[in-house]
């Protein structure tokens, strides 16, 4: 284009000032050109100086047997003297004595140096021979157990025989009865306890979440060939508490995974097993480790998914939850001046009112344990320390007036109880990893042709229990005042909000049902009344678990009357009196028991008339 341009420029006083511009244009790329290539030229030579130095020193370094200032002689004398002192038994040792020989004959630029010195570090650092005081006082942990937590009577309990079982089985091979394991909702002291039982006997505590682990390596290590190999969790848990009989928490056993990768429950298996755990190998130590003399303590939130053969092996023992009148005595008693403490208020007497706690559990918290309530406290407890501190005038004693102004708007601001009663609406109770919950069930009737719609997320098992619900009313039409095909005119959606959250199981079915025939026969269900129970196809009501958890939930939404299986009648003695108190009992053997509590209006047909209905003969069937 350019040369187009001089060509195209018949003036020659034009085409030479163009050609002056490009030649301009020219001299100074070649300028630049110039520079760049100098600069990378120098650039270059210092770094084949520096090169040919470092090449230098390093021969140096050879010829003197030093490197990185430490010699290796030292290093492996080191080595040795740690060896003794880890007091290892004898093949460990022999094994960290053959490891130290071979990292002696390396030559110090081989890479596998460091994977050796890695490995030798694990080894000598592991606590082989460390052991806490092993004294079992049944009565000092009692104590202790006491001190530190308010009810939950009977896991205290479980957990003393637990203890003086421990105590008296001392000495043996086959030291530990069983595996404890935990099983409650978030916040009920569930770590706590197990710091508490490490406390009265004298150990170190370690906890280790499993949640989310699918890889076995994650428990049993990686071999030593891998890049990066490290121990296993346990392994990794031991060193980190320093003593080989620790207190060792396992959380989460419920969210354990299985995949390609194997199965970290099998690995979990060997070193909890009292019979195998002398000799628990780790595929990264690649020698046994002891740990027979380990406490271990599995915790989860819900005990369906902890895999069977774990479940066999461990003793569990329930965290039902709290009710209101607990959770208030924890708050006053435990929270509160923990949190004072905590937020260096410690010396400052500073109360709160009864009411104040009162007001916090109710209406800014919803849940089993008491994480919210000691949050929630907490908050309090950082808005009088910013009082203190910027020297202000501060609070000497927190009202239950105050705490909208320090916690903001109530997050929680009607019961349940102050809704009013419809149509085509119950509520269940059902147990989620969260505790106990209460829960609503929707169901909305339309113009169609016998469909059955189920939103919500509901599991495979909760979705056929409504089938059958629906099933029942389609063969009792007559009982519930209704034509005889009345489904082929209507098609029911059954929602149960909310609807992100995943729900299973068969104890809603008597929920699902009642909501289904309050919809079919447009009578209103009462709100208050709470219900649970497996149904089946031809209306019995069948037992169902997670009593007390249900109970406490519905206690604290405020239900006034709860239908339980028959059989269920018996979990009763768990009940707080305190809920029992405030809460009827119905009990239920057929779904006609749980109607006529939960509608007012039923039965929609007289009864005389129900007694009167005879089916006709069937046509399908041969005369
Ligand atoms: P989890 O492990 O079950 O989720 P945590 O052990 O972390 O629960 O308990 C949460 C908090 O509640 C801790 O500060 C704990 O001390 C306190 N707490 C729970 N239950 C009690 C209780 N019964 N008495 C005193 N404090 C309790």
């Amino acid at each position: 284009t350019e040369k187009q341009q001089l060509l195209e420029n018949f003036s020659v006083k034009e085409r030479l000032e163009k050609v002056i511009e490009f030649l301009n244009r020219e001299v100074n790329v070649l300028d630049i050109e110039r520079t760049i290539s100098i600069k990378t030229q120098k650039r270059f030579e210092d770094q084949m100086r520096k090169a040919m130095l470092r090449e230098k020193r390093r021969t140096i370094d050879e010829e003197l047997g030093e490197e990185d200032g430490i010699s290796s002689d030292d290093e492996i004398g080191d080595y040795k003297a740690k060896v003794k002192k880890a007091k290892m038994p004898k093949e460990v040792a022999k094994k960290a004595k053959k490891e130290v020989k071979r990292l002696n004959q390396l030559s110090p630029h081989n890479p596998e140096g460091a994977y050796i010195r890695n490995y030798l570090d694990w080894l000598v650092e592991m606590p082989w021979s460390i052991l806490s005081d092993n004294d079992v006082s049944i009565a000092k942990a009692s104590k202790v157990l006491n001190r530190d937590h308010y009810g939950i009577e009977k896991a205290k309990e479980r957990i003393l025989e637990y203890l003086a079982v421990m105590k008296l089985k001392k000495g043996e091979t086959k030291s530990q009865p069983t595996i404890l394991c935990f099983i409650g909702p978030p916040g009920v002291g569930k770590t706590s306890i197990g710091k508490s039982i490490a406390r009265s006997l004298g150990r170190k505590f370690v906890r280790v979440s499993l949640g989310g682990i699918r890889d076995e390596a994650e428990i049993r290590g990686h071999r030593r060939t891998y890049v990066g190999a490290l121990p296993g969790r346990i392994i990794q848990g031991i060193k980190d508490a320093g003593t080989r009989n620790p207190v060792f928490m396992l959380d989460e056993i419920d969210k354990l995974g299985v995949d390609f990768r194997g199965d970290p429950s099998s690995a979990l298996l060997e070193a909890l097993d009292p019979e195998q755990n002398k000799e628990f190998s780790d595929h990264y130590l690649e020698v046994p480790f002891d740990l027979s003399e380990v406490v271990f303590i599995a915790t989860g939130n819900i005990l369906d998914t902890v895999p069977a053969p774990l479940r066999d092996r461990m003793e569990v023992i329930k965290f039902p939850g709290y009710t209101e009148e607990e959770k208030f005595h924890i708050a006053k008693v435990f929270l509160w001046p923990k949190q004072l403490g905590l937020h260096g208020l410690g010396g400052k007497k500073i109360t709160i009112d009864d009411q104040a706690i009162r007001e916090i559990i109710s209406r800014y918290t919803r849940e089993a344990g008491v994480r919210d309530l000691e949050r929630n406290l907490a908050t309090l407890c950082r808005k009088v320390a910013r009082q203190v501190a910027e020297k202000k005038r501060h609070q000497s004693k927190i009202a239950a007036s105050s705490i909208k102004k320090l916690l903001g708007p109530r997050k929680f601001s009607s019961l349940l109880a102050e809704k009013k009663d419809e149509v085509g609406m119950s509520t269940g109770l059902s147990v989620t990893p969260a505790g106990g919950e209460i829960i609503f069930i929707e169901v909305a009737l339309m113009p169609g042709k016998g469909k059955l719609t189920l939103t919500g997320q509901l599991g495979d098992v909760m979705k056929e229990s409504v089938k059958a619900a629906f099933t029942w009313s389609k063969a009792h039409w007559h009982v519930l005042g209704l034509k005889e095909e009345f489904a082929k005119g209507i098609d029911v959606h059954v929602h149960v909000p909310e609807g992100a959250v995943p729900k299973d199981g068969p104890s809603a079915g008597v929920a699902m049902a009642t909501a289904l025939i309050s919809a079919l026969t447009n009578i209103a269900v009462e709100r208050e009344v709470g219900m649970t129970g497996e149904l089946t196809l031809r209306g019995r009501v069948l037992e169902i678990g997670g009593v007390k958890e249900k109970v406490i939930a519905a206690h604290r939404a405020g239900l006034k009357t709860i239908i339980l299986p028959k059989e269920n009648k018996k979990d009763l003695v768990d009940i707080p009196e305190a809920v029992k108190r405030d809460i009827k009992f119905v009990f239920a053997s057929q779904l006609d028991d749980v109607l006529k509590v939960a509608m007012k209006a039923w039965p929609p047909v007289n009864l005389s008339n129900r007694r009167k209905y005879s089916p006709s003969r069937p046509s399908f069937l041969a005369n």
